[in-house]
């Protein structure tokens, strides 16, 4: 009998237990939804006046005489107008729920995201390469998505890379799995950093990193992403040296261009 109460009191407790967890994660989920939704309203309320901001300036840059003022505020309005679209990014991948997948190939995202950012890596005195089997590596996923995370990727490698650096990108298939990895010569991540990186608003703490205009918010949102076509991103970097991003997502064997409709 005493064994009998024994095992119905650690069954009560255990039960209480459960239900205090189960409040607390509805707590934080309610908690974690208003976050979303606060930040969501801000940004788009900021948006419309800073655009009128952008197109005014614009219209100065043609006529004013000032032009080092004029171009000071055009460029910094760009500035707050890339971290509101970040702001507004970040909430939106936090509640969309029904969206078009498609059958990818992770080279032609990359090679068009580094289309994108050819200009700037010459600008930089940057040698860029891409290493890709000659099959497809056909991954399953929202391809807009998918390109902000690979743009995200490929454009700090550019971004955190000085002059006379390199940045090889290589694409591969492995089991199941798909992955891009990007490895840069660049400025590297200290341990510490590496273990916030995927926070949002995080920056590395290194002052060169930071005289780098930036949000800290690209990575939070391209984890998020990959998470949910159920794949990562890893990273290995030692400061000084330079850093690899790995994003790794489950292939699929459906042709490239197949897509359906689905819910998360
Ligand atoms: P952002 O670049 O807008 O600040 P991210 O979330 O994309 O935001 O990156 C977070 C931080 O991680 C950056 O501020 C930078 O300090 C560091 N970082 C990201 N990629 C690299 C890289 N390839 N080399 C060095 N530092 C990097």
């Amino acid at each position: 009998i005493e064994q009998i109460s024994r095992e119905i009191g650690r069954m009560v407790l255990n039960t209480r237990l459960y239900e205090t967890e189960r409040r607390l994660v509805a707590e934080l989920q309610e908690i974690d939804r208003y976050k979303g939704e606060l930040i969501a309203t801000i940004s788009h309320e900021l948006k419309t006046p800073l655009t009128s901001i952008i197109g005014h300036t614009e219209l100065l840059e043609e006529l004013s005489t000032e032009v080092d003022s004029v171009q000071a505020i055009s460029r910094n309005a760009q500035r707050l107008n890339r971290l509101i679209e970040n702001l507004l990014n970040y909430s939106r991948i936090q509640d969309r729920r029904e969206h078009a997948r498609r059958a990818v190939d992770l080279t032609v995202l990359c090679e068009n995201s580094l289309d994108l950012l050819a200009v700037q890596a010459e600008q930089g005195g940057l040698q860029v390469k891409l290493a890709s089997p000659p099959s497809p590596v056909v991954v399953y996923g929202d391809p807009e998505e998918l390109a902000r995370v690979i743009d995200n990727i490929l454009s700090n490698a550019v971004k955190y890379t000085p002059a006379g650096g390199r940045v090889d990108v290589a694409v591969s298939a492995d089991g199941s799995w798909g992955e891009v990895a990007c490895t840069d010569t660049g400025l590297g991540i200290s341990v510490v950093d590496q273990s916030h990186l995927f926070s949002a608003f995080h920056r590395s703490s290194n002052p060169e990193a930071l005289s780098i205009p930036g949000t800290g918010l690209g990575l939070a949102i391209s984890r998020r992403i990959t998470e949910l076509h159920g794949g990562d991103i890893l990273v290995e970097s030692t400061l000084g040296e330079g850093s690899t991003f790995r994003v790794r997502l489950p292939l699929s064997d459906r042709p490239v261009g197949d897509w359906a409709l689905e819910d998360r």
